[in-house]
């Protein structure tokens, strides 16, 4: 019964030094959140141990009874907590809930459509390598060339024309609002079924302060480690319905024994998400998301050819444009990660670059609005990202390495955790 650092010092100093790499950053990477420590109890608990197939009251091994409790909290407290008929909390990652949905409300062969994944779409809505561009015959919708926006006559004349089974509200870069009504509109016109991925916005969602896709979607998908900054994991939502489809697709359909300590983990998450202190968060979550678009607009930063998307956010992200900036994508990630900010590179609409270099970065509040930033702490973060990308490559790194390190130091992260 040895400790990690002593079976494996190798690993114990991963563990280690990611701890003070994420305390000494800026995390701003938009899907990335900080689980609370009941979380990381949670999920290194000795339910990790326990086979489960099947569902609560319905298991394909002995010894279940405690692990039914857990599974059963947690899809309740979804259900509660987004007002939904039905929730399936198996998925282990927002990939392996799509596949589910796909799975539940299409064959192989019928047409879906979705966001483009070079205007912001994701992954399993139909890129050509991925299970869903494999599988399905996909068509795509893109954002408009001038707004950068959805436009909903664009989705139905390419909904009229495609006839598509599915029809994929969702994204993982895109800082409005979607019409989930408009979308619900078109589904019914032309016979499809409407599934909304909320991976990205579910926090807002939970917390009233993003319209909810639920009473408009036949099929509701989410990731838990996003905005909700519960464990990596997915689960679904959808219709009474749809219900015994969508659990026959996660078990046995896609995946065999769920993950125990991870849905005990996701059913702290959905109770933390109902608190007070939740909403609280998820509002300075977008405030800082503002307070970053806005003064990544402002007349110095227009001034080196950079830009936000959409001119703001409704949402947790900006997305930077620096189509005509003297920094690509990769230049702007590796100048703020020396800065001590994290960031991702990101494609912008329309972009010139290839996609491992890209014109775009997607900035993201989640996890600094969890390590307790408001507004006096965003503003400064804004100020230092845009003095980065004014500077370019003649930035002075250390001088903006110290601003990092006055912040970092005023919100110390996992305090109780031992380095
Ligand atoms: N759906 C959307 C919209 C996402 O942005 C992501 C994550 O990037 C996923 C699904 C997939 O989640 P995971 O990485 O947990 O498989």
């Amino acid at each position: 019964n040895q400790s990690l650092s002593e079976l494996d010092p190798e690993i114990a100093a991963v563990l280690d030094g990611e701890l003070t790499r994420q305390r000494d950053t800026l995390e701003m990477i938009a899907s990335e959140n900080f689980v609370p420590r009941a979380i990381l109890q949670a999920q290194g608990s000795v339910l990790t141990n326990k086979y489960a197939e099947g569902y609560p009251g319905k298991r394909y091994y002995g010894g279940c009874e405690q692990v039914d409790i857990a599974e059963n909290l947690a899809r309740d407290r979804a259900k509660a907590l987004f007002g939904a008929d039905h929730a399936n909390v198996q998925p282990h990652a927002g990939a392996q809930a799509n596949a589910a949905v796909l799975h539940a409300l299409a064959d192989a062969g019928d047409t879906i459509l979705g966001l483009e994944l070079a205007h912001g779409g994701h992954l399993t809505h139909g890129m050509k390598l991925n299970f869903s561009g494999k599988l399905y015959d996909v068509a795509a919708y893109g954002v408009d060339p001038e707004t950068y926006l959805v436009d909903m006559d664009v989705v139905r004349a390419k909904a009229l024309e495609t006839r598509p089974r599915v029809i994929i509200a969702g994204w993982s870069a895109y800082p409005r609002q979607l019409d989930f009504a408009a979308f619900r509109s078109i589904a019914d016109e032309v016979g499809a079924a409407l599934w909304v991925d909320m991976a990205h916005f579910a926090g807002l969602v939970a917390a009233g302060l993003h319209p909810s896709p639920v009473p408009y979607a036949d099929v509701v998908s989410s990731t838990v480690h996003k905005t909700i900054g519960g464990p990596r994991s997915g689960f679904i939502l959808s219709r009474e319905e749809h219900a015994k489809k969508i659990d026959s697709a996660v078990f046995p359909g896609q995946q065999g024994g769920p993950l125990m300590h991870v849905i005990a983990a996701k059913a702290v998450a959905f109770k933390i998400a109902a608190t007070e202190g939740f909403v609280e968060r998820q509002q300075r979550t977008l405030d800082g998301a503002r307070l970053i678009a806005e003064r990544l607009g402002a007349a110095d930063v227009a001034g080196a050819g950079v830009s936000v998307l959409t001119g703001g956010t409704d949402v947790h992200l900006a997305l930077v444009d620096l189509r005509h900036s003297e920094l690509d994508g990769q230049q702007a990630e590796d100048l703020l990660h020396a800065a001590g900010i994290t960031v991702n590179r990101n494609a912008v609409p329309f972009d010139p670059r290839p996609p491992r270099v890209t014109s775009g970065l997607r900035i993201g509040t989640p996890a600094l609005a969890t390590r307790g930033f408001g507004e006096g702490e965003f503003r400064e973060v804004a100020d230092i990202i845009a003095t980065a990308l004014v500077q370019g490559q003649g930035a002075d790194v250390e001088a903006l390495k110290a601003r990092v390190k006055s912040l970092t130091d005023g919100f110390p992260l996992y305090p109780e955790l031992a380095q």
